[in-house]
């Protein structure tokens, strides 16, 4: 229930007035820093538009309630993408919009990273919320309000704050180490065997991309952090050997873009806003998706750490 949620008070209570108010289509875009709390509260709200038990809250243990959380949901659509939502699926979306629904109620489409959107899906996405069918909710999420202005002035605009460490009940040493991501403090809430205060080695880099890379175990991305941690605790003391090392051994055991930029900005973000390179690092950062030589990057970057 909307209770149980620590934060974002006010907009539960516009959520609520939403749902008491009753409309009949709607379109909606959640905005803020948090990713996976802009999609725990999008489930929350699809939850209780659809819940058997209450009108403006979700009780979390009827069969709508429980079908939208594990998103089998006949009713329910969700869009996830982080690389940019296809054109093609967003008019299977358009399609399934025109026929009926299937559990007979309210049809919710979950859509994220709409500031990813290219500009044809973004179109075919303003088509859709233009003229919504009745009993079609759309539940747009970003990172922030940089999209499509006829999107952003179709849709009811509600931002959500990230969480504070006092509101996850976490150390704020444990809510920094995580950067405040929602989905990670989780992972490590639900975890026994990680030990923030334990370090390890810069030069485990690379040992640490590969067992998190094969076994996907969030432990193994927090020892990849850890050793990150390390190269930035100890880099007065690091020779260029060590830092070319690093970037060696990053790059021979991924060069998934996205897992690369990951460890940039965690690297950044323990940088902090005093380093002297800043915005060449922050620049260097967000060319990790382009076609750029990430050999060339990678060294530039640690080298001027
Ligand atoms: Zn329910």
């Amino acid at each position: 229930m909307f209770k149980d949620f620590n934060s974002n008070k006010k907009a539960i209570d516009f959520l609520q007035k939403e749902l008491r108010f009753g409309r009949e289509a709607g379109t909606y875009l959640f905005y803020g820093a948090d990713r996976e709390l802009l999609k725990k509260f999008a489930k929350a709200f699809a939850k209780s538009l659809n819940c058997s038990n209450n009108i403006d809250d979700f009780c979390g243990v009827c069969e709508n309630c429980i079908r939208i959380e594990s998103e089998t949901h006949g009713d329910l659509e969700v869009l996830d993408d982080i690389t940019g939502i296809k054109i093609e699926k967003i008019r299977e979306l358009a399609y399934r919009d025109s026929t009926n629904s299937y559990e007979g109620k309210r049809k919710i489409y979950l859509i994220r990273d709409v500031e990813r959107l290219r500009k044809e899906s973004a179109n075919a996405l303003l088509k859709l919320i233009e003229e919504p069918n009745s009993g079609s909710f759309f539940i747009l999420m970003s990172s922030s309000l940089n999209i499509l202005p006829t999107i952003k002035s179709r849709a009811i605009l509600l931002n959500f704050i990230s969480e504070t460490h006092e509101e996850i009940g976490i150390a704020e040493e444990e809510y920094n180490f995580f950067l405040g991501k929602t989905k990670e403090i989780d992972l490590y809430k639900k975890s026994s065997l990680i030990d923030l205060k334990e370090g390890c080695s810069f030069e485990r880099v690379g040992s640490n991309i590969k067992s998190y890379i094969d076994t996907e175990d969030f432990y193994h991305k927090v020892e990849m952090y850890k050793s990150i941690r390390d190269f930035i605790n100890t880099k007065e003391y690091l020779t260029l050997g060590d830092k070319l090392y690093f970037v060696d051994e990053i790059l021979l055991n991924t060069n998934d873009r996205e897992l690369i930029k990951e460890i940039l900005s965690y690297t950044l973000s323990l940088i902090g806003s005093r380093n002297k390179n800043l915005e060449k690092l922050l620049e260097l950062k967000n060319m990790a998706k382009s076609s750029i030589n990430l050999k060339n990057l990678l060294t530039i970057f640690y080298t001027n750490i």
